[in-house]
């Protein structure tokens, strides 16, 4: 821990600094929600409080609640009836006011002592973990269709993890100090980013929404956050847990603007020191240029972080277990409607294991029941919204209508109700068909069956169909076949898994991220990530300053 000494601020006060450690991060115990549990009786409480209500959202900007009136609905994807509430929408304008709010906010945020900063996020934590709890998963099951068990593992568990374990690397970040030889003493300091960092937060994720404004806070950054339209319902939440765990106002802004819109005007801030940003791969790109065509406007280098799409696979080797491997495809690809960045999508089965893993597989898709997250008899919710309803049946009614691959089980959907779509098995004759290579984001599974003797050509297909590089799993018994596999196929997953789903990662267990077109590969839920949101000052200071200007090699030499 860096050592530092007696120091007075601006407000006339003395702090003592001590070497502290925060508590040591553990991962949030999952809770089951079966029937008679106390958790499942409080949480059909809280839907039912939640749904009772209309809830009106405004942005929040240097802490104050902003309307303007231009109302826009949230419903529940299943449910087109179930009006949960509105949210103001704003434009650039309110934009420009959270960058000025956050600018505001800096100094004091930035110069606050790590300590405060941990204590305030940690809180944060203790607040989902318990208070908070039942509400962030009841929004989150309400309004992005998750099903109970799917809602605590983000909202709730996700969310307390990033928190407390961003304050033990923030903890370790800073004890990570140089040697000093020769009588001096080198210091290294992390220094919050000179600017704001822009947040912006896809829908599928309410923990991942909730990290990509706190991960820069915690580090001493003020942040201007959008989240998704079809978040907004748990970002609420979020803010109303930051507010209650004491963030001071201003190093959160929330914004409701149209995407393309507020990155024009964040990005073109001579202080815009950073993006944070999960979503799709275009969008990022879009953003990345921008930052280029806007270079010479930034005081500093902008860090640009992005976790983006995913084409994730399942391979097995002749050896695997079918059993396991069709498991993993019914939770991998199905698990919240396909709708993870690590969903599997695609799956190379070899011809041996084919009869029985497609028996355990249509075994497994026939107990799927479908419809709303409030039923918990539901392992299937309904998909995000008509876009992403609308982009996948074409996908499907495409593969009815081709006879190259057929429907095996799936295909159905209704938008009657809500956005459902059956888990829909695809088995294609050819292994480059624009399934196995194009992000759909949803319930959609598409397997290649290859000849088990063509293992090693089939490393080959699975390395080169896609252009992303999330996640990816093999399967097999035979360990010379994981070796292979593992270091053939090294660049295309930032997160691999052998003998195991693809989706699933733990903060503080599997840093979670990819590179190729799938991100920058900065891994939240590690020091990776908080170490992109600091810019170290290195301090040596000199003991015993010389006093003599000559070196001993400029000496005469004796005769
Ligand atoms: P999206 O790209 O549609 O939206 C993400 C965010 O970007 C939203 O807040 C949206 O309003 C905003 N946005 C949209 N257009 C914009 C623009 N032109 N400029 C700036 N911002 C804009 O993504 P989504 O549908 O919310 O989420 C699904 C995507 O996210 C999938 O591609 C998925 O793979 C990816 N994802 C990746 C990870 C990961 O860790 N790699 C995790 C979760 C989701």
């Amino acid at each position: 821990m860096n050592i530092q000494l007696l120091y007075r601020q601006k407000y006339k006060t003395i702090i003592m600094i001590s070497i502290s450690r925060p508590p040591k991060a553990l991962n949030e115990p999952v809770k089951s929600y079966a029937p008679g549990t106390e958790e499942r009786k409080l949480l059909q409480r809280t839907l039912d409080e939640l749904k009772s209500k209309h809830t009106d959202i405004p942005m929040i900007i240097g802490g104050q609640a902003v309307m303007t009136g231009n109302r826009k609905e949230i419903r529940a994807p299943h449910d087109h009836r179930q009006l949960l509430g509105t949210y103001h929408e704003g434009d650039k304008t309110h934009v420009r006011k959270a960058i000025e709010n956050a600018l505001e906010a800096r100094e004091r945020w930035a110069s606050t002592s790590w300590e405060q900063r941990a204590s305030i996020f940690m809180k944060a934590a203790s607040l989902i973990s318990g208070p908070f709890r039942y509400k962030i998963n009841a929004a989150t099951m309400l309004a992005q269709s998750k099903n109970v068990l799917q809602a605590e593992i983000d909202a709730a568990c996700e969310s307390v993890d990033f928190l407390n374990f961003n304050a033990e690397y923030m903890a370790n970040i800073y004890s990570e100090q140089p040697q000093s030889l020769n009588k001096t003493w080198n210091r290294l300091e992390q220094r919050p980013l000179e600017g704001f960092i822009f947040a912006v937060s896809p829908f599928n994720f309410t923990s991942i929404a909730m990290n990509l404004a706190a991960a820069p806070a915690i580090m001493g950054n003020v942040v201007v956050w959008k989240p998704s339209p079809s978040q907004i319902y748990s970002a609420k939440v979020l803010m109303e847990i930051y507010q209650a765990a004491g963030l001071p106002d201003g190093v959160i802004n929330m914004v409701f603007a149209d995407g393309a819109e507020a990155a024009d005007e964040a990005l073109a801030h001579p202080l815009f020191a950073g993006i944070h940003f999960t979503g799709s791969t275009d969008v990022f790109k879009s953003m990345w240029t921008r930052v280029g065509q806007n270079m010479n406007i930034y005081k500093s280098f902008p860090r640009l972080v992005g976790e983006t799409g995913g084409k994730d696979y399942i391979f097995a080797h002749p050896s695997a277990r079918a059993v396991e491997v069709a498991t993993a495809i019914s939770r991998g690809a199905f698990e919240y409607q396909g709708q993870k960045c690590s969903a599997a999508s695609r799956a190379y089965i070899p011809s041996n294991l084919w009869p029985e893993i497609k028996c355990h597989l249509l075994d497994d898709l026939k107990q799927f029941s479908m419809g709303s997250p409030e039923d918990f008899s539901n392992f299937i919710n309904a998909v995000i919204h008509e876009g992403a309803y609308d982009k996948l049946i074409r996908f499907i009614d495409q593969a009815h209508n081709d006879p190259e691959v057929e429907i095996i089980a799936g295909g159905r959907y209704s938008k009657d109700h809500g956005y459902f779509i059956e888990p829909t098995i695809i088995l294609t004759k050819d292994p480059k068909y624009t399934t196995m290579h194009t992000e759909l984001f949803g319930p959609v599974m598409t397997i290649y069956v290859y000849n088990s003797e063509d293992f090693e050509q089939t490393i080959d297909l699975v390395d080169q169909t896609s252009p992303y590089g999330l996640t990816g799993a093999i399967f097999a018994t035979d360990r010379y076949a994981i070796e292979l596999a593992s270091k053939k196929l090294i660049n295309t997953a930032g997160n691999f898994y052998i003998n195991d789903k693809p989706t699933g990662a733990l903060v503080g267990n599997q840093p979670f991220g990819g590179s190729r077109g799938s991100g920058t590969n900065d891994k939240a839920g590690s020091m990776l990530n908080l170490l992109r949101w600091v810019s170290p000052r290195t301090i040596k200071e000199c003991f015993l300053p010389p006093v003599d200007h000559s070196y001993p090699f400029l000496a005469e030499e004796q005769s």
